[in-house]
Formats: C-alpha cells, structure tokens, sequence
C-alpha cells in the first residue's frame, strides 16, 4: 500500500483554496493546474496499463502525464492536489447510447413487450409532454444522475437537442448530441422533412460552439426512416461532418422486416445507405456475422446495452463476436424508461456476466475487457478515441476517483476485477471532465440539486394525473 504521502499533498488537503482551483479560476495557478493521485492508476493505455501508486497532472484541461507518484512530485507543482490514499484513478466512463430526458419516466410502464411499450405508453406521453421544459428538467435530471455515477460523456438522442446542449454547457460533461428524424409525427415535427431540416439546423448552429459538445444527426431507425431519407441524413452528415446515432437490429422482427424489404440485413443496409460517415449504431442485437467485415471497416461502432435489452428481452448482443471480428464495441445504458438507470457501473458488470453465459464460457468478455467497453474501446465506437476513455498525455482530462477502501468491498486483489465485479457508483469521490470537477466528496458541484428536485416534483405530478385521467 501506499507509504509516500508528500508534504505538498498534505497541505492542499488542508487550504480551502482547493475548491476553488478545482473550478479552474486563474489567480489559482502555480504550476499546472491538478494532480490526481492513487494507490492505482487504471490508465487503460496499452503501454501505460496500471500504475500502482500513481498519478495524473492535469493542465489546461488535458492531461499532460501519468506515471509513478513519486515522479510526477518531483517533476510537477500544484497548488490543488487530490491525494490518492485508498482511492483508483481511471477515465470517466462513456455512455455511448441514451435518451436523457426519458429519466422522467422511469419506472412508468415496465415489463411490457417493446413495441406495446413503445406504442402504448411512450409515444402517447412523448406526444403529450415532451416540451422544451420537460426536456430541461429531463435532461437535467439525467444528468445529475450520470455525474454522480462516474459517467463523463455520453451520446444522447432526444427531443429539442438544443435544450439539452444547453444544459450539457452548463453541467460541464461532454457529449454527443443527436438530433432525432423519423418519418412519422413526433414532439414538434410532422415528419421526416422538418425534422431532418431541423436537425441539420442543429448541427450548425452547435458545432465548434462548446469543445465538450459534438452535435450529431439521428434518424431513429431502419424501421422508422425510408431508405431514401437514410441516404439523404448521410449526405447531409458528410457535408457537416457530423456523426450519425442510430438504433439498429435491435429486434427480431426488425432483422426479419429489413432482410425481407431490401435483400439484406438492417446494419448492412443501414451503412450502404448512410455511405461513409462516423455512425455510433445502438444495440446490434442481432448483427449478423456476415455484417461484421463491414462494421470493422466502417465509421463503426456499435454500442452495447445489456440492461435495456435483458429487460425488454431483446435478445443478447454478439459482442465478443464483433470485437473478435474487429468491430469497436461501446457500452450503453439507453434511456431511463427501459433500465431504469443511467449507472454505467452496472452495464459494465452485466456485459461481463451474460456474454460468459451466453458463450457458455467464463474466460468470455474478461474483466478488463468489460471496462474497456465503457472507456477506451467505448472512446473509439463513438469516434472520440483521440480524446478520451485512457490517461495519457495529450488526452482530455475527464477522469474519475473512486474509493477501494470501503469495508464492505475489501480486500482489493486485483483492481480490474474489483471495478468490473465489486465496484459501484457509490464509491465515487471525484469526477473531471475538460480538466473540471464535476463532482467532488458525494455533491455534484454544477447542478442546483434541490431546484432540481422542485422541478422533478413539479412534472412528475402532470404525469401521474394524466395517468389517472
Ligand atoms: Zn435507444
């Protein structure tokens, strides 16, 4: 364990100025910005890999190294140090598909087959209560919930996508924002065309605005949106150049519906379609092995979500399949109504225990390959491996500091099964995003929680009377 403890660690545990420079005003300055330490580093580098007793410096948002703790005081000063003793260091975790503002009908129709799901609670209440207020208060609570459960980025695909870039500006994760288009009316738009025009309209008026916030397209679904109108979101994307969220082969009836209209499977069809631009694909329950070549050679990732899918018995995604194939595979915990949370801790886990039963085979999707679907193999599904999901110089410094010494989870034998199988959004203690904290010591430090909680109360109340109704 951890014996080097060095005098300047000590005294910033001790100045209230920490706080302060944690929220990265300039007077505070001496040195780099951070240093982050812990009895392990879980860099998630290849070379790096885990440095017990190390430490991450922090400056001007990126990470400028990672190494021994003991190098890096010697070679690095700061006035605001997060001393490591007991606690991990490792990249915050992506949520690479949800819905955000569905948080605010968590639990409202569950164990229900998807499509009566979708048909006759979530599409009536979308139509009756999806405003730009709904999605503030949604998207805010979501959120809250992902800050304070490790999550630093996640790709979101929901109403008014503008509502909720502004709430991601404000709550400081970073994030993929789609714009959804589908062929049918939905929450102010009549159809494909306004809602694609919208869409595009998105894009521009959010690109290069906020470094955190990359504004995407989303058509829905093979299912939902004519092949013409796939074609035309991928011109659209390539002449933007933005990425693509899309939910695919999510079903059986959807691989049997697609196989049968255009010759080929919903994946296949989906990329022919979009040409070739970055698409983030979610679900690929029932990606075909002849599909996989091409997703390994495409802008492709397909995201994973264990939880969503056991819980409308979708089937299971043949993740270890596509990643022995080459695919990059993401991990999800897609929208709160069909989860019911937003914890990645437990999507982490749950892909580490199914794909063994489903293989038939404990040795499947191992401990640290499970955590590398919510990091660094998360990072590249969702083409953002250039800046996130490891700890190395040159990153962005989103990363996350959880305890490894609460006694209810002791002893740690090996630290890449103590956060797959053990660990959990409880143990959090730091959250940074863009070199920012986030979170720190149990408070999610940007969102006014009980003027959240108000807002919640207030909506919660509509529903549930017109639930009555
Ligand atoms: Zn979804």
């Amino acid at each position: 364990m951890k014996t080097y403890l060095p005098r300047i660690a000590l005294l910033a545990r001790c100045l209230p100025l920490v706080a302060l420079c944690s929220l990265g005003l300039s007077a505070c300055r001496d040195g780099v910005d951070t240093i982050v330490a812990g009895d392990y580093v879980v860099t998630m580098d290849e070379s790096l890999g885990v440095i017990e007793d190390g430490a991450v410096v922090v400056d001007n948002g990126e990470i400028v190294a990672v190494g021994p703790a003991k190098d890096i005081y010697r070679d690095y000063q700061s006035t605001h140090v997060i001393p490591g003793d007991g606690r991990v260091v490792m990249p915050g975790l992506i949520n690479g598909h949800t819905h955000t503002a569905m948080t605010l009908f968590r639990g409202i129709a569950d164990d229900t087959e998807l499509m009566t799901w979708l048909q006759n609670t979530i599409f009536p209440l979308e139509a009756e209560f999806v405003t730009p207020e709904f999605i503030a208060v949604g998207a805010e609570l979501a959120c809250y919930e992902m800050i304070s459960s490790g999550t630093t980025t996640f790709v979101d695909m929901y109403f008014y996508p503008e509502v909720i870039a502004q709430v991601v500006d404000s709550c400081g994760l970073r994030a993929i924002l789609a714009a959804p288009m589908i062929d049918y009316p939905s929450p102010g738009f009549e159809g494909w065309q306004d809602s694609h025009a919208a869409g595009v309209a998105f894009v521009r008026q959010w690109q290069g605005k906020n470094d955190r916030i990359t504004p995407a397209l989303a058509p829905h679904a093979p299912y939902t949106v004519a092949p013409q109108h796939l074609q035309e979101v991928g011109d659209s994307a390539r002449e933007l150049k933005a990425p693509i969220s899309i939910h695919l082969a999510e079903t059986y009836t959807e691989l049997e519906q697609i196989s049968e209209q255009e010759g080929i499977p919903p994946i296949a069809h989906a990329l022919n379609r979009l040409g070739n631009v970055r698409v983030i694909g979610a679900h690929a329950v029932f990606a075909q092995p002849d599909e996989f070549p091409l997703m390994a050679s495409a802008q492709f990732g397909a995201i994973h979500n264990p939880t969503s899918n056991a819980k409308l018995a979708s089937g299971i995604a043949p993740v270890t399949d596509m990643l022995a194939a080459g695919v990059a595979v993401g991990l999800g915990t897609d929208g709160a109504a069909s989860n019911n949370d937003l914890n990645m801790f437990e999507e982490i886990k749950l892909a580490a225990l199914i794909h063994k039963l489903r293989d038939n085979s404990p040795t499947a999707l191992p401990a640290a390959t499970a955590l590398s679907l919510a990091t660094r193999s998360g990072a590249k599904a969702i083409g953002l491996e250039d800046r996130i999901g490891q700890l190395a110089p040159g990153m962005a410094a989103d990363l996350i500091q959880l305890s490894i010494n609460e006694t209810r989870s002791l002893p740690v034998h090996d630290i890449e099964s103590h956060l797959v199988y053990t660990a959990d959004a409880r143990d959090l203690i730091n959250s940074m995003v863009a070199g920012k904290l986030v979170f720190h010591n149990g408070e999610v430090l940007t969102i006014d929680e009980k003027q959240l909680r108000r807002r919640v109360a207030q909506v919660t109340e509509s529903i549930q009377q017109a639930l009555e109704d």
